[in-house]
């Protein structure tokens, strides 16, 4: 089932981005602070935000809209995930650096 982008949506992912740019939310991936400054779509800025789903679309898509579901996250942590499982572990690094 393929993700969804609805109005809807589009507002729910501006109050979540907002929200987390208020409380100044880390990454929940690496832990590290978010570029809240950064433009959605500066492609370059892999410490823009990004919302991320513990439970990806892909495997969870009535997940999609659950506010429970929604990590904010790095656009670069975000895409080396992936739609891969939850981390538990975060003491193991995701990729091994060349
Ligand atoms: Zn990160």
């Amino acid at each position: 089932m393929a993700r969804t982008n609805t109005r809807r949506q589009h507002k729910q992912r501006a109050d979540f981005r907002a929200e987390c740019e208020a409380n100044d939310a880390p990454c929940w991936i690496c832990g590290l602070p978010i570029d809240y400054e950064a433009a959605w779509d500066d492609w370059a800025n892999d410490d823009r935000f990004q919302e991320d789903h513990f439970w990806p679309v892909s495997t969870h898509p009535h997940l999609q809209e659950d506010p429970d579901n929604k990590r904010p996250s790095h656009a670069g942590c975000n895409r080396e995930r992936g739609n891969g499982a939850p981390i538990v572990d975060l003491g193991i690094p995701s990729r091994e650096w060349a």
